[in-house]
């Protein structure tokens, strides 16, 4: 679809030239998120600095029936903000204001563009922070993780993106602006519940207010370092059997801690086969204990060693090792897709050797990154771009391990959405009927399927098969 003239002219004179990008060049940055096996250019991007430039932009592009797709940062790793046949991207990184920060009541109001860490610097001093962190929370954006119901780490304990969020300014496809409230007191249907995790399409989040957690009294991480992943899964298993809820309970296998420990040098030992990462937090009298009991239960399924970080500067190396994990794979492969499903915690040791299998038939290097309290794994298929066959084969391992996340009671999907990368698996996941009902929930809020068309709901579901360009490789 070529864009006219006269519609370029309209939406520059609402965003100033500043806010408007166009050109093969200054575009190639938003020709694909974290998802880098399909790559596409919109026509043009537009950055709103405000919710009533958003407003304008969005309502012209519906008076003339234009699809676009609404970008955060692009941390996205499904695809989420591909601009497959859409011709314009809207984009929050101008809307970066936090607009309130009302301490009495734990809440503040930030615009759709705030980068999720810097809503937990603003509040530190106040003794709050916001608790959603996903790994990427240096980079990602609060419309982003609204529209990705984005979790993290501390998921475990504290719940996604969704338990913390108290109401939502919107722009409708229309180009309304509304305002959703979840507050205990608000009457009607929960919108917010409906809208989060819709990965943008029905409508751009502008704004979300946000609740505020009080940062904990104390807090202690431990390593627990064991010889495969099996061990460590059933350290997982037993710790939360024993009672204990942990704030994260992380894990990395032996090929994620040699890429970690060759970038950040934390010290794991060179012959650990997993790791698990355990915080715990809360009130200072007690945590001691909890330390113990999480030392034997990780002891009694095999762990090798179980020691505490010593200090403020220990933990925060630690954290930096898991949460630029992604970042340090760079160091074993030229390419890596990230798989992101979900099975029963106590499933964990079964998924394990599957995804061990898949790699030996395909003859991939897989590495495991999990959210574990949560069942949530992440294996991280190892590839080169540049071979085809070796494309398609990671393709087929990533179907195969989320399929067996389905076969045991699991989801394709933890934390990183749909997008495109998962629409065909949703035939699998939900049936017709159910996602007749989702369909039916987009097209209330977004008739003309304008925002973000194609992702999601696959649009053939009678066949499942979604045309689509065959991939291109990427890194
Ligand atoms: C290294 C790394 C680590 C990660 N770790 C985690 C993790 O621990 N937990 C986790 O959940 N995710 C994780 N992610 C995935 C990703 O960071 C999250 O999904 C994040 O919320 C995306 O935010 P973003 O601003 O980059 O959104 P984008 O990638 O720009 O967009 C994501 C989706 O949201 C839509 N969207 C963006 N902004 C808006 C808006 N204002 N209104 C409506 N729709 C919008 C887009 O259309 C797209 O569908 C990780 C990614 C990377 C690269």
């Amino acid at each position: 679809m070529a864009l006219s003239k006269k519609i370029k002219r309209a939406l520059r004179a609402v965003v100033s030239d500043v806010g408007f990008v166009e050109g093969p060049a200054s575009l190639r940055v938003y020709e694909c998120d974290g998802y880098t096996l399909e790559k596409a250019q919109p026509e043009l991007v537009v950055l709103p600095k405000t919710t009533e430039e958003m407003s304008k932009v969005v309502g012209l592009l519906h008076s003339e029936a234009i699809p676009y797709v609404p970008r955060g940062a692009g941390t996205g790793v499904s695809g989420g903000c591909l601009p497959l046949d859409i011709p314009v991207m809207v984009g929050t990184s101008r809307m970066r204001e936090i607009r309130n920060i009302d301490i009495a009541n734990r809440r503040a109001t930030v615009e759709a563009g705030v980068v999720n860490l810097e809503v937990s610097r603003a509040v530190a001093a106040h003794g709050f922070y916001y608790a959603p962190d996903p790994s990427s929370q240096s980079a990602c954006t609060i419309g982003g993780n609204v529209a990705e119901n984005s979790g993290g780490p501390h998921t475990l304990k504290y719940g996604v993106t969704v338990n913390h969020l108290l109401g939502l300014e919107l722009v409708l496809p229309d180009g309304a602006v509304v305002y959703i409230d979840r507050s205990a007191e608000a009457p009607g249907y929960d919108l917010v519940g409906a809208f989060t995790g819709s990965e943008g399409t029905l409508g751009i989040v502008t704004a979300a207010d946000v609740r505020l957690e009080r940062t904990p009294e104390a807090v202690a991480t431990q390593l627990g370092v064991f010889p495969g992943v099996l061990e460590a899964s059933r350290a997982v298993s037993a710790i939360i059997a024993a009672g204990i809820i942990p704030a994260a309970l992380e894990m990395m296998d032996a090929l994620v801690i040699s890429a970690v420990e060759a970038a950040y040098h934390f010290g794991f030992p060179a012959d650990a086969g997993a790791v698990l990462i355990i915080e715990l937090d809360g009130l200072a009298a007690g945590l001691d204990d909890l330390c113990v009991r999480v030392e034997d239960a990780c002891r009694e399924a095999g762990a090798s060693e179980v020691r505490r970080a010593a200090d403020e500067t220990e933990r925060a190396l630690l954290w930096k090792s898991r949460k630029r994990a992604f970042g340090a794979m760079g160091r074993l492969t030229p390419s890596y897709c990230t798989q992101d499903g979900v099975v029963p915690r106590s499933r964990l040791p079964e998924i394990v050797e599957i995804v061990a299998e898949i790699s030996e038939r395909h003859g991939l290097r897989i590495a495991n990154l999990m959210h574990a309290g949560d069942g949530n794994i992440h294996p991280l298929v190892l590839y080169d771009d540049k071979d085809e066959r070796e494309v398609e084969r990671v393709i087929m391992a990533g179907h195969e391990i989320l399929e067996a996340c389905l076969a045991m009671g699991g989801s394709v999907t933890g934390e990183h959405g749909i997008g495109v990368e998962k629409l065909d698996l949703m035939g699998s996941a939900f049936s017709a009927a159910t996602l007749d009902a989702m369909a039916d929930l987009r097209a209330a809020f977004n008739p003309e399927n304008l925002c973000n068309p194609h992702k999601v709901i696959p649009t053939d579901r009678s066949c499942v098969e979604v045309v689509r360009p065959r991939p291109r490789g990427g890194g």
